[in-house]
Formats: structure tokens, sequence, C-alpha cells
């Protein structure tokens, strides 16, 4: 869905989508499990610098929220994550910052992005927010074992063969039998 300084010029435009998984480019490392649902609106926010220079920024606030498939940092595993996030960001004509150090008070007060063209689009407005909502780090449960350092074999499924046995306490109470009938 573009978002467009024409259409923005006459009216400010609410917004509210649902993106199937797919239509958002995330990434090889995410996966989208569910849709994304958004609902917003996006305004026009005009700057005067001086007698006739006009710029028209894109104001747009929202919120967001899906379910990612993402891999365990342990065991590789996919585990599935809510995400939710609120957004307000200020989109500004690509260039209209060249060689300017400040940016205006408007810009300051919330996240700053450049737009090129026509608008915005939101699908990569909500790229953006998504992949900055991104857990650096999952696991599957608290207690996952992870992958075997000698061969990748994930542990949840059972021990590796190669590493050292773990000697079970039955075994263990039975040899302590075996050695009382034995003396
Ligand atoms: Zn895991
Ligand atoms: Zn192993």
């Amino acid at each position: 869905m573009l978002i467009e300084i024409k259409e923005l010029e006459r009216h400010p435009i609410d917004f509210a989508e649902d993106f199937a998984p797919g239509v958002i480019d995330l990434g090889a490392e995410v996966k989208q499990d569910s849709v994304v649902k958004t609902s917003g609106r996006a305004q026009l926010v005009e700057e005067h610098h001086g007698k006739h220079q006009i710029i028209q920024d894109i104001r747009i606030k929202g919120e967001l929220s899906t379910c990612l498939e993402l891999p365990c940092a342990r065991c590789l595993e996919q585990v599935k994550q809510d995400i939710q996030r609120n957004f307000e960001l200020l989109y500004r004509p690509l260039g209209a910052d060249a060689g300017r150090e400040e940016l205006s008070v408007t810009a300051a007060e919330a996240e700053v992005g450049y737009y090129q063209g026509e608008g915005v689009l939101l699908e990569d407005v909500l790229r953006e927010q998504i992949l900055l909502e991104v857990p650096l780090k999952v696991i599957c449960r608290e207690d996952c074992k992870g992958l075997c350092a000698h061969c990748g074999k994930n542990l949840n499924e059972g021990s590796c063969s190669g590493a050292e046995p773990i000697e079970d306490p039955r075994w263990a109470a039975l040899k302590e039998i075996r050695g009382k009938l034995e003396n």
C-alpha cells in the first residue's frame, strides 16, 4: 500500500491492513507465521523554509502485531514468537537534510526516515519495524540442551552416543545388589 503525498495533501490517510506471510520480505532468518496486522494514520507535515520552500514530511503513527518463527539460539529448532510494536515515524524527502547539521524540532521528536518519489510504501515501513522488534536471542525452552558440540545432534532428542555415557542411577543400584550377591 503506497501512502501517497498527493492524497495526503487532501486528507490524512487511516489504514487498517493485513499482510499475509511472504508479502513483506523479512529476509532469510526471520519467518512470518501469521498475518501482519497493522493500523494507524498517516499525515502530511509541511515545513516552511524561508518564503518559497516547503518540505513535505509524512508522519506515520500506528501499531503492528504478528507472529514470527525464529531459530532457537541453542538447538536451532523454530520457535514461535508473538510481537507487537507501536511506532511513530517521520519520513522526510530524500535530500531534504543534505548539508544541514540539525534537524528541525518536528523531526527530532520521532524516528526519522526518508522517502523518495510519490510517497512511502507501508510494506517498507512494516519490514523495518518488524525487524527492529526481532529479539536478539530466543530459546525454545528454559532447559533447552542445545546441540552436541562434537556431532551437532539435538540433545533435546536424546543424548549423544559419542559422548561420555551418564550412569543411570537404576544401573548403579543393580550393580550394588550384584556386588552384594557375589560376595
Ligand atoms: Zn532449543
Ligand atoms: Zn555428539
